[in-house]
């Protein structure tokens, strides 16, 4: 635990005198509350966390950083699975205290300050009737989410987060405050969608909007199937998924039905697979464009219904709440080969411990118009962003869990397109966020030289200045 000293007081001390928010540091009595993420398994002693009232203190902590040469920290929901938002010895900007957002219903856009979780912009559009697309659970940051692209619900119809973004305010590595867009830094503009936190620190976004449905609501849930009807579903599902009017997304996924409500208790622990659903369309097109979802297979639960679309994005929240144990793999499949078929069969029927799953969410639709070298996210080709996740509340279970996902990650791997979702990979290495940027890398790294030639932003996944 780091108690540094400077000029007669800690860095603590330093920082208090300096900005507006609360300064926590070690023997702080919620110095332990602050340093915890959503990752249970992280565990770190930073030297002071910042909880930012205004965009002075993020400058202040940036130019702080930079004189003493302190590892910086960016935390802005806390969801990374590898814990970027918190480190040993750093001082960590924390954003959990700014959380307004203001909607322009006229305009359908919606400013979004960088302590957001989704849950709070879906509060805000959905008053409306309107959405931002975002992910799949309501808890996790906007901004990182965001600055790794975003795939969610919305992707088939209205693209990924980035490809909604029109503007971001952000703090530059030498303190200056800049607003990025596609008229303003359009360079700066363009690695922040997908090149995560390597170019400044955020402090508000401004995202469009879109009209759920006719009436504000979509038609959405879960449809499980027997995890020995693993083939045959995932086979339909590869191949009808592409051929879907944009309106109509669903992930795939294997899964243990959580022995909980609404769940049937008959079905509690079994290890089935399920696609989720949610068109987000008109309302007449509905039952013709839903038919063949009704249509397929021997479900044992569907619960496709109509609903507010912040209530699909709310539904797993409470079987993850924060401070469970998770390891993540991910990469990008471009297609669902019959090997991969038969490999997610295999690890279904084989899931670690209840909370441990994989899902494979479509990259398709609205989402792969967007060319390649639009923005920072290179992998637009159709397809899907995989993520394995081995969860569970026991410390003792992470060996296991994180053994699960590790091996089924490498029988999958070579049917991958070769990288993977930065939002979904823990701390895996240089190569590996080479190959997540695939053909966009080195433009990338010219960027991060003009923006932040000495790497302060690097506690991520980490491009070096080229
Ligand atoms: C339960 C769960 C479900 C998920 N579902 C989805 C999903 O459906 N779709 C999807 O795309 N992703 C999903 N993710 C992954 C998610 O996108 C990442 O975890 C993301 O990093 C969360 O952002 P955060 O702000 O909460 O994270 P943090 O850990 O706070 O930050 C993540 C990274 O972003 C940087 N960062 C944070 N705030 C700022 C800022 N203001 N300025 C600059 N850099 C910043 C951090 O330094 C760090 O490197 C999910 C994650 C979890 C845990």
């Amino acid at each position: 635990m780091s108690t540094v000293e400077l000029g007669g007081g800690t860095v603590a001390d330093e920082l208090r005198a300096a900005v507006r928010g609360p300064v926590i540091g070690p023997g702080d009595t919620d110095y332990d509350d602050v340093r915890k993420v959503y990752n249970g398994a992280i565990d770190r002693h930073p030297t002071a966390v910042v909880r930012i009232a205004d965009v002075a203190d993020v400058i202040t902590c940036v130019d702080f950083a930079r004189r003493h040469a302190m590892p910086l920290a960016v935390r802005g929901g806390g969801h990374h699975g590898a814990g970027f938002g918190v480190a040993d010895d750093a001082l960590v900007i924390d954003f959990r205290d700014r959380r307004s957002t203001t909607v322009d219903p006229v305009a359908a856009t919606v400013q979004v300050d960088a302590g957001c979780t989704w849950g709070d912009v879906d509060h805000a559009t959905g008053t409306f009737g309107m959405a931002t697309p975002s992910g799949f659970v309501s808890t996790t940051g906007v901004a990182g989410l965001t600055l790794g692209g975003g795939t969610g619900y919305l992707t088939r119809h209205f693209g990924l987060t980035i490809d909604n973004l029109l503007s971001a305010d952000v703090v530059l590595a030498d303190g200056t405050f800049v607003r990025a867009s596609s008229g303003s830094h359009p360079d700066l503009f363009w690695a922040l969608r997908g090149g995560g936190g390597n170019f400044g620190v955020v402090t508000s976004f401004t995202f469009r909007c879109h009209r759920m449905g006719d009436d504000g609501e979509i038609i959405g849930g879960p449809v499980l199937y027997d995890i020995a009807d693993a083939d045959e579903v995932f086979g339909w599902y590869r191949e009808i998924l592409p051929s879907l009017p944009d309106e109509l997304n669903g992930w795939i996924g294997v899964l243990e039905v959580p022995s909980a409500a609404p769940f049937p208790e008959e079905l509690w622990r079994r290890r089935v697979c399920g696609i989720v659903w949610c068109y987000s369309g008109s309302r007449a097109d509905a039952d013709e464009i839903l038919r063949p979802v009704r249509e397929f297979g021997s479900p044992l639960l569907s619960g496709v219904a109509p609903m507010p679309y912040r209530m699909l994005q709310q539904a797993f929240d409470g079987l993850l709440p924060s401070g469970l144990q998770w390891y993540w793999k991910a990469d990008i499949y471009e297609e669902i080969t019959d090997d991969a078929i038969a490999v997610h069969r295999r690890f279904g029927e084989d899931i670690p411990t209840p909370l441990s799953t994989m899902h494979l969410y479509p990259i398709s639709g609205a989402a792969a118009r967007v060319p390649e070298d639009a923005t920072a996210f290179a992998y637009r080709r159709g397809g899907w962003n995989g993520v394995i996740a081995g969860i569970d509340p026991s410390p003792a279970n992470l060996p296991r869990i994180s053994a699960w996902a590790r091996e089924y990650w490498e029988q999958l791997h070579p049917t991958s397109a070769g990288g993977g979702y930065v939002n979904m990979m823990m701390d895996e290495g240089d190569e590996r966020v080479r190959a997540a940027y695939r053909g966009n890398y080195e433009r990338l790294a010219q960027v991060k030289h003009r923006y932040d030639p000495t790497n302060l932003f690097r506690l991520n996944q980490n491009i070096a200045p080229g």
